[in-house]
Parts: structure tokens; sequence; C-alpha cells
């Protein structure tokens, strides 16, 4: 299939690499020229705009960083919308906010283009392997069609129902994970101070009523597990700032629909500050060292 894939990112790259794999037809455009070569050195045509991209394609992907870019690419000057043809379905596999996508998806079907929202979770380890979980808020119709494409970049493909839904369900995800993690580090530190080994603690929640994945797969004591970003001083996985992004998200919606986030909004001030330390490019389980009364100088 001709396929137009616009935002070569960290995941964006990678996903555009996998429907290569799977022997579609990918023209790609992104303003950072070097993404742009690397893909075309792998087999991609480049566009010079959304637009263009857009022109020849059966399908349209996107994958940008939050709503205002999402809305430039699509419904901007030398937008997608401005050349792809009538009928031809535009899926934003971006985290962004559920009004934002159902806006868009209005915009969209006015002119005659189905619109879905699919982001992803998987991180970009998933985005390589192929293996991420695709969230999609779609008709129908729309769905059975976008499945065999997001099937070439992910493992679960998941129709949450009508349009915005698939960004609802990122974004309660990745609230409680922003919760649960907070809760993991407030535990494990208080066991830790009353002398019990870390180790030893973490094997009975993990068997016991507060397991969560933030304790068994991920958990934020140094030396517990390996392979996680405690492991390595918190380098790579999921960053603070980004988790900001969600919970920013979420408490957005929250507001909108007139419903408490009191947890969410506690998580996302602690997040906050430990941003506002200089702490917002580490993985968002370094959190546990403001328990740990490790901030800025601490190191
Ligand atoms: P990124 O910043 O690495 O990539 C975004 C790309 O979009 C960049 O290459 C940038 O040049 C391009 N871009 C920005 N504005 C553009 C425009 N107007 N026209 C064309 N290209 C433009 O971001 P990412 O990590 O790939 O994340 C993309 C989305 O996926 C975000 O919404 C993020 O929240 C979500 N997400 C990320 C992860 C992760 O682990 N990184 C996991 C799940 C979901």
């Amino acid at each position: 299939m001709n396929i137009a894939f616009i935002g070569l990112g960290n995941m964006g790259g990678p996903m555009a690499r996998n429907l290569l794999k799977a022997g579609h037809a990918v023209t790609v455009f992104d303003l950072n020229k070097e993404a742009v070569a690397g893909l075309v050195g792998e087999g991609a045509l480049s566009a010079a705009s959304p637009a263009e991209a857009a022109r020849e394609a059966a399908f349209v992907l996107t994958m940008l960083p939050a709503s205002a870019h999402v809305e430039a690419v699509l419904t901007g000057l030398q937008g997608v919308l401005s050349g792809a043809q009538k009928g031809v379905p535009i899926v934003d596999c971006s985290t962004i906010d559920p009004a934002t996508a159902r806006r868009l998806a209005e915009r969209c079907t006015a002119q005659g283009n189905p619109f879905a929202d699919a982001p992803v979770s998987g991180g970009t380890g998933g985005a390589a392997a192929g293996t991420l979980t695709f969230m999609v808020g779609a008709s129908d119709a729309l769905f059975a069609q976008a499945q065999p494409v997001l099937q070439a970049m992910g493992k679960n493909i998941v129709h949450c129902g009508g349009t915005g839904t698939g960004q609802v369900a990122k974004i309660c995800n990745n609230l409680l994970l922003a919760i649960s993690m907070i809760g993991v580090s407030e535990a494990m530190t208080l066991g830790a101070s009353l002398a019990i080994d870390a180790k030893v603690l973490a094997g009975i929640i993990n068997t016991s009523s507060g397991r969560c994945w933030s304790a068994d797969t991920y958990n934020p004591f140094p030396g517990v597990m390996e392979g996680v970003p405690a492991s390595r001083g918190y380098s790579g996985g999921f960053g603070v700032d980004l988790m900001l992004k969600d919970l920013g998200l979420a408490t957005d919606a929250a507001k909108g629909a007139h419903q408490p986030l009191m947890l969410g909004a506690l998580a996302q001030q602690l997040y906050q500050a430990w941003s506002q330390q200089g702490q917002g490019k580490l993985d968002f389980s370094s959190i546990i060292r403001m328990y740990q009364g490790q901030g800025t100088s601490g190191g």
C-alpha cells in the first residue's frame, strides 16, 4: 500500500521503518532533514510537505509531539487535508487530548477523509520491535481498514470505541501509571528506612495485594531488578517531562468533564517539582529519589 508517514522522531522513525519492512511504499515528511534522510536511505520517498506526502497515498499516518503539531500538519497550509484524496483514511498515533482528536475527526470527515486516533504504548523499544499496543478510536469500518496497516507496527491493536476513545484509554492508563509509581516509591522507601531488605520487600509486594506493573516490572528501587532504569541511574525509559505532558492531558480532560483528579493532581505536582529540579529527562521512576531526599544536590 502507498502510505504517507509524517513525524519521524523516536517513535515515528522506527514505525515507518517497520512499514517499509512489511513491503509498503512509504512517503515521509518531517521538519528534521536528518530523520528524512535516514528513512530515504532505507527505501522511503521524501515529500516537500504533508500535502505532497498525502497526495498519492492510500493511507496517512502521523506521529507528532503534541496537539498543536497534529493540528498544523493536518489542517495547515500545505497540510495533509490540502493534499489527500477523498476517502483516504488519516490515522494519528500521537498522544494528544481527546477533544482535539474529536475536533480533527469532524474536520477530516467533513472533507471526506475518515479519521482515527491510535495512540500507542510500548515505548521506543516496542516501536523498533514492532510490538506496540495501539489504542484505536474509530468507526468499525475504519478500524477494519486500519488494522492490517497497524499490525505491521504493533502486536495488540485494540478497538476502544468511537473517535477520541483511543486517547481516553491512553491518558487514563498513564494517569494510573504516574500514581502507582509514586505509591511504589513511597512504600519501597519506607520499607528500606525501616530496615527490611528492598528485594525481600519487593518480593512480598509482588506476590501480595500491592502488586502492580510499577512494582513487579519496573521497580524504582535501585538494585531490586535488572534491566530497568533504576539499575542504570534512571537513564533511558520514559522521561519525567513526557509523563508530565500526559498528566497535563489527563487533568485538562478532567476539567472539561468536571471530574476530580485528587491523586492525579498531586502526582502532577510531584513530577513538576522533580522536573523543576532539573530531572525532567530522567526516567519517571526516578521520582523515588524525592523520597530518598536526593534532589539536585544529592544526584
Ligand atoms: P519526537 O519528538 O522524538 O518526534 C516527533 C517528530 O515530529 C520529530 O522528528 C519532529 O521533527 C517532528 N515534527 C514536529 N513538528 C512537525 C511538523 N510540523 N511537521 C513535520 N514533522 C514535525 O517524539 P516521539 O518520542 O517520537 O513521540 C511522538 C508521540 O508519541 C508523542 O505524542 C508522544 O507523547 C507519543 N509517545 C511517545 C513514547 C516514547 O516513549 N517516546 C511512547 C508512547 C507515546
